[in-house]
C-alpha cells in the first residue's frame, strides 16, 4: 500500500510518497510556483538518490498535483494513480474540535472552514489540498493530522490568555499551539531511547526550524506550549518576532503603519532576519559572524537567550525536567545554538556534554554527560512519517468498519 502525503500551502505543495510495507519514501519532492506564470515540480527518488525537475506553468494545485504524478509515474514509481490508497494531509488548524488525526470527512472540512478566521495563511490552502486530492483520487481515503491536536491537552489555565474571557466564548482566542506532530513525535523517541514510558516523564521538545516552538510534555501530555493563537508568539523564529509587548499595536498605529504593514513587520521582518539584517536562515548568521557581523552575533544570541527563558519556565511548570529535547532544522544541526541554550542551565541538573554535541548532526543522540539528572537528546523529526501512520492507521479501521 502506497501513501501519500501532502503539505499544501498557498503557492507550493511538499509531498513524500511511502511505500507502507516497510515505511519507506520511495519519492519526494515540491511543487512550487503555482499561480505564477512559471512553476516547477521536483522528484527526489529515494534509493537511487536521482533528482528531477519540471519546469511548466502550474495554474492551480490541481495542474500541481497533476504533474506530480506524472512525474512518479514516468520514473516508474508507481504504475498509475490507482496505486495510492491513501492521502495523508497536513493539516494546521482544528480550533479546538480535535484531538487526534482525522479521517476527512464534508464534517471535517466544515469545521476546518469554520477555523480559517484563526489560521487565514494555511486552512484555506490546506482545504484546498483536500478537494483536490478527493478530486484526483476519488477511490482513495483521505486522512490527516492537524498541527494543533497534539496541543489540546493543555489545562485552561496555560491555553487561556489573560483578556477579557468573552473573547474566547465569541471568539474562541486562546493559545492552540502548532508543530504538534512533532512535538508528539520527537517526544516518543526521546523515551524510547531513555527506555521509559513517556506517561513517566516530563520532556521539553525544541522545535527549532524556520518557524519555531517548545512544548512542555507531562506524562505523555501537552500541557504548554510556546505558539499561540498563531504560529507568531513564542520563541524569536527566521522571521518572526515571537513574544513581543502587545502595547506595540497602539504604538505602531500612531505611527501611522498599515494593519499590513505592521503583520508582514512581524511575520515576515523579524526573528534572525529582523535583527541581523542578513537572512532568515541560520546557517548564513553564523557566516556573516564569521566574517565579523556583530548584529548577525546579536540576533543568534537573543534566538538562544529566549529558548532558554522558556526551558526554564517549563521546568517551573512541570516541577522539573526529565529530558529536553531538540529538534527541527536548527535543533538538529546547530551544534552552536544548543550549547548556548544550555549553557548556565547546571543548576537544573543538566550536565551539558560540550565536545560530544559538536559532533552531533541530523541523528538521534544524547548530548548530555550520562550522569547528567536532565537528559539533551538530539532527535530527528519526521512530521511526514507521523501522518503518513495514522492516515494509515486510520485507513485500516476504516476498513474494519
Ligand atoms: P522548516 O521550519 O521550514 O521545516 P527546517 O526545520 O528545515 O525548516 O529548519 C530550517 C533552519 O534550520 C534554517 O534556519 C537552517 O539554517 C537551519 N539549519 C539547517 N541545517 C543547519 C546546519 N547544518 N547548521 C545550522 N543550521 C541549520
Amino acid at each position: 500500500m502506497k501513501v501519500f502525503v501532502v503539505n499544501c500551502g498557498s503557492s507550493s505543495i511538499k509531498y513524500q510518497l511511502f511505500d507502507m510495507n516497510d515505511e519507506s519514501v520511495v519519492g519526494k519532492g515540491i511543487a512550487e510556483k503555482i499561480g505564477l506564470p512559471m512553476g516547477i515540480v521536483s522528484l527526489k527518488i529515494e534509493g537511487t538518490g536521482e533528482k528531477v525537475e519540471r519546469e511548466l506553468p502550474l495554474p492551480n494545485h490541481e495542474a500541481a498535483l497533476n504533474t506530480v504524478l506524472e512525474l512518479l509515474t514516468d520514473k516508474n514509481i508507481i504504475r498509475d494513480k490507482s496505486e495510492i490508497g491513501v492521502i495523508g494531509h497536513r493539516l494546521v488548524h482544528a480550533g479546538e474540535c480535535y484531538h487526534s488525526s482525522v479521517a476527512i470527512t464534508e464534517d471535517v472540512i466544515e469545521k476546518m472552514t469554520e477555523c480559517n478566521d484563526l489560521a487565514p495563511l494555511h486552512n484555506p490552502h490546506n482545504i484546498t489540498g483536500v478537494r483536490t486530492a478527493q478530486k484526483l483520487f476519488p477511490k482513495a481515503f483521505q486522512g490527516g493530522c492537524f498541527d494543533t491536536a497534539f496541543h489540546q491537552t493543555m489545562p485552561d489555565y496555560a491555553y487561556l490568555y489573560p483578556i477579557d474571557y468573552s473573547w474566547y466564548e465569541k471568539y474562541k482566542v486562546r493559545r492552540y499551539g502548532f508543530h504538534g506532530t512533532s512535538h508528539g513525535y520527537v517526544a516518543q523517541l526521546a523515551a524510547d531511547h531513555l527506555k521509559k514510558p513517556l506517561d513517566k516523564l516530563r520532556v521539553i521538545t525544541a522545535h527549532l526550524g524556520n518557524g519555531s516552538s517548545i512544548a512542555a510534555i507531562q506524562n505523555g501530555k501537552s500541557v504548554d506550549t510556546s505558539m499561540g493563537l498563531t504560529p507568531l508568539e513564542g520563541l524569536m523564529m527566521g522571521t518572526r518576532c515571537g513574544d513581543i509587548d502587545p502595547a506595540l499595536v497602539f504604538f505602531a498605529a500612531r505611527k501611522g503603519v498599515s494593519l499590513d504593514d505592521f503583520d508582514k513587520m512581524l511575520n515576515k521582518k523579524s526573528g534572525l532576519m529582523g535583527v541581523g539584517g542578513i537572512s532568515n536562515d541560520m546557517r548564513d548568521n553564523w557566516k556573516a559572524i564569521h566574517e565579523g557581523n556583530k548584529r548577525a552575533g546579536l540576533a543568534i544570541k537573543m534566538f538562544t537567550y529566549r529558548l532558554k527563558k522558556y526551558i526554564g519556565a517549563y521546568a517551573a511548570a512541570m516541577g522539573g525536567v526529565d529530558a529536553i529535547v531538540f529538534t527541527g532544522g536548527i535543533g538538529e544541526n546547530d551544534w552552536e545554538a544548543r550549547q548556548m541554550a544550555c549553557e548556565g542551565l547546571e543548576y537544573m541538573g543538566v550536565e551539558f556534554d560540550v565536545p560530544l554535541n559538536k559532533t552531533v548532526r541530523a541523528t538521534l543522540k544524547e548530548v548530555s554527560k550520562p550522569s547528567s539528572k536532565v537528559k539533551v537528546i538530539v532527535v530527528p523529526t519526521n512530521e511526514e512519517l507521523v501522518i503518513a501512520r495514522e492516515s494509515y492507521r486510520l485507513y485500516n479501521e476504516s476498513k474494519k468498519k
